[in-house]
């Protein structure tokens, strides 16, 4: 199995589609699966597009068994570096007369093709070096002439192949045309590339796109004439915008990288792109890895295009945050708030008795590499942190809205519902409780969640209040918003002298 991108843009959903199935068929069979670089266009491949491709690789969790960067028995895996394979397979069938010499220049053949336009012909070449003979090719090449390869497509007959997804597949070959092997400038086309590095990378399965369909007849050719073996193909059906269009920018983001920086779950990504043209049973839906590596088979792909989803995606991207065990959450989430710039913090809590909360490393790579990678990680803000995700439970949904509903944990300029102000905290008598709900909080020695629910209804009681007339305004000049967790836990998690001072700052708003 083999993933082989050209390196000349992001790496596509699509793309990543085509990783994945590779990558499971590769995992469920025991196979290896191969990473492979298509950059015979100097022109459009570009390193930062190379990068980009692996990056996005390793960020789902794809790895390849054999690459650029690892190397491998059948290496290099960068076409750009195998010319002399494409080279010597060529003269293979240059001297079995399967391929030759051609010398018509790119403006002859513009022309040619023009005319045949014009007289309603088929446009494909028309064969005229075909019967150069050898001695005639190699006088002219060490003349300098310009020249390229082509394969010599038989007149007649068919062309036949199975595809594991969609069935057989016959084409005439009579409208194929001898198509160029090798180019001008010595570059192999990717017809020609593909067919020599799969066969000798010993390429089992060719899993990839229905657009590389029309192309796979020429692929067969070049196979059967170098006597190298078939490999089994599958592909893969289209991917779809919601209006039924082929998948685009239009679509909005179709670069995986999109979702990197969006905080989207790799896992959640991973489970979202196997439902992009396969399915179990048409009815489940959330998978982890493991699950997807035994469910998969190519015979359950479709043969229809899927449609992208987003509404899908960030359900099934939901699920799996819900299910994440607490550490690697708030993993996750460390990572997230300081890529967010919310950590480090602008004030230090010392949540004065120590939080008892057992968090023991777990053997996931993606922690020990957060642990390794930073350098001032803070044990402390892990730590409360940890706390607060757990006491705000199932309202975190998704990891990407944890920097705006956790702000207030961090900075002194977090967000602030002006109705939530107004309907609790903007009265003389709501600042007055809060001045003396803070004299309370200082007087505290210990200070935890009991204790501080203890103080603050022992004040309602003292000043013959509900306690909620406390609680409310309180949440407001803590937070800022109506609705919070727990709110004797905001105050711990707050801290003693941070929760102190927001209530005297609501208590005295001008001060
Ligand atoms: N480089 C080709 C592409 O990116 C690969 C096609 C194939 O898998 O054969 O479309």
């Amino acid at each position: 199995m083999r993933f082989a991108p050209s390196p000349t843009g992001h790496l596509h959903v699509g793309g990543a589609r085509t990783a994945l199935y590779n990558w499971l068929y590769a995992k469920k069979t025991g196979g290896r699966f191969v990473l492979r670089i298509e950059d015979t266009d100097a022109r459009r491949s570009t390193g930062d597009s190379y990068e980009g491709i692996l990056r996005g690789l390793r960020w789902l969790g794809l790895g390849w068994d054999e690459g650029p960067d690892l190397g491998g028995d059948f290496g290099p895996y960068l076409q750009s570096t195998r010319g002399v394979f494409y080279h010597s397979d060529a003269q293979n069938l240059l001297e079995k007369g399967m391929a030759y010499y051609c010398f018509c220049t790119p403006e002859e053949l513009e022309k040619r093709k023009e005319d045949s336009v014009r007289k309603k012909l088929d446009p494909k070449y028309d064969g005229r070096c075909r019967n150069i003979l050898p001695e005639e090719a190699a006088a002219r090449i060490d003349r300098g002439d310009g020249h390229v390869i082509r394969f010599r497509m038989p007149d007649e007959g068919n062309v036949v192949f199975r595809d594991i997804i969609r069935g057989e597949f016959s084409f005439s070959n009579s409208d194929l045309d001898d198509f160029i092997l090798i180019r001008s400038d010595g570059k192999p086309t990717y017809n020609f590339a593909v067919v020599v590095d799969d066969a000798r990378m010993r390429i089992s399965h060719v899993i990839r796109g229905d657009d590389h369909i029309s192309n796979t007849p020429r692929q067969v050719h070049i196979y059967n004439a170098l006597g190298y073996r078939l490999p089994k193909f599958a592909h893969l059906p289209m991917i779809l915008g919601e209006d039924r269009a082929r998948l685009s920018k239009r679509h909005g983001a179709t670069s995986i990288d999109y979702y990197r920086e969006k905080h989207y779950l790799p896992d959640a990504m991973i489970n979202y792109l196997a439902l992009l043209g396969w399915s179990l049973d048409g009815k489940r839906e959330l998978f982890e890895r493991k699950a997807l590596i035994e469910a998969f088979s190519l015979k359950k792909v479709s043969k229809n295009p899927s449609v992208f989803d987003n509404s899908r995606m960030e359900h099934i991207n939901a699920e799996h945050f819900k299910k994440m065990p607490l550490f690697p959450k708030t993993v996750l989430a460390y990572r997230v708030l300081k890529d967010e710039g919310i950590l480090p913090p602008d004030f230090k809590v010392d949540m004065s008795r120590p939080v008892d909360l057992k968090l023991v490393p777990g053997k996931e790579p993606i922690l020990e590499e957060v642990l390794k990678e930073d350098r001032d990680f803070d044990q402390k803000e892990f730590q409360r942190l940890a706390l607060i995700i757990k006491v705000f439970g199932n309202r975190l949904k998704l990891l990407k809205d944890i920097p705006e509903m956790l702000r207030y944990y961090y900075k002194d300029d977090f967000a602030v519902d002006e109705k939530a102000v107004s309907n609790y905290l903007d009265s003389a008598e709501a600042r007055e409780r809060m001045l003396l709900l803070s004299e309370e909080l200082d007087r505290l020695k210990y200070f935890d969640v009991e204790t501080v629910e203890e103080a603050l209804r022992g004040l309602a009681d003292r000043l013959d209040i509900d306690a909620g007339e406390l609680i409310h305004p309180c949440r407001v000049a803590l937070s800022g918003q109506a609705v919070s967790p727990d709110l004797f836990w905001v105050i711990i998690f707050l801290g003693k002298k941070k929760a102190s001072e927001r209530l005297r700052a609501a208590a005295n708003p001008k001060g």
